[in-house]
């Protein structure tokens, strides 16, 4: 079978671009990669750049395609499952996969320049609790942010619907 994806050249460096179109909600690749922590992060060469954040203190080192996958403030692509790479609305061939990074950052420690060159770019890439208002809504409503970042702002400050759940639990 033909693989969906390769790695090409991009404006920002490499890339991940679509071999075939892709729909909506489909599985596109998964993140793979040995787990580590923010310490270890910090020994790597790259000091983690590429690494997934899937937990409070545990990251994926990934190896092929994942550690070339790029960031937008408008992603077509969005992470499942702390390491599913999922399409958000229709990729056509040859277009750039990317995923927006804050979907996957509670850690108070790193932020980036954005040049994703998206009208509707941020200028920063920062940690998920720090986006506006609006921007966190959408994301959290298409599912795809990381699994331990929903369940510290749920402690943070519960959502309403999870009252809802509680209540519906008592009856
Ligand atoms: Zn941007």
């Amino acid at each position: 079978m033909r693989e969906k994806i390769y790695v090409g050249d991009s404006n920002l460096g490499f890339g991940v671009f679509a071999n075939c179109p892709i729909e909506p909600r489909e599985v596109i690749f998964y993140v793979t990669g040995p787990v580590i922590s923010l310490d270890e992060c910090l020994q790597l060469p790259d000091q983690g750049e590429n690494t997934f954040q899937i937990g409070l203190d545990a990251y994926v080192n990934p190896g092929y395609p994942g550690k070339f996958i790029n960031h937008s403030c408008e992603p077509n692509a969005g992470l499942i499952d702390d390491t599913c790479v999922i399409a958000i609305r229709q990729i056509v061939p040859g277009e750039e996969i990317r995923f927006d990074y804050s979907t996957a950052m509670l850690e108070r420690l790193w932020e980036l320049d954005c040049r994703c060159g998206s009208p509707r770019c941020r200028n920063k890439v920062r940690d998920f609790d720090l986006l506006p208002i609006g921007v966190k809504q959408r994301l959290l409503r298409l599912g795809i942010v990381q699994n331990f970042i929903v369940e510290a702002l749920e402690e943070l400050s519960p959502l309403p619907h999870n009252s809802s759940k509680i209540a519906a639990g008592n009856v």
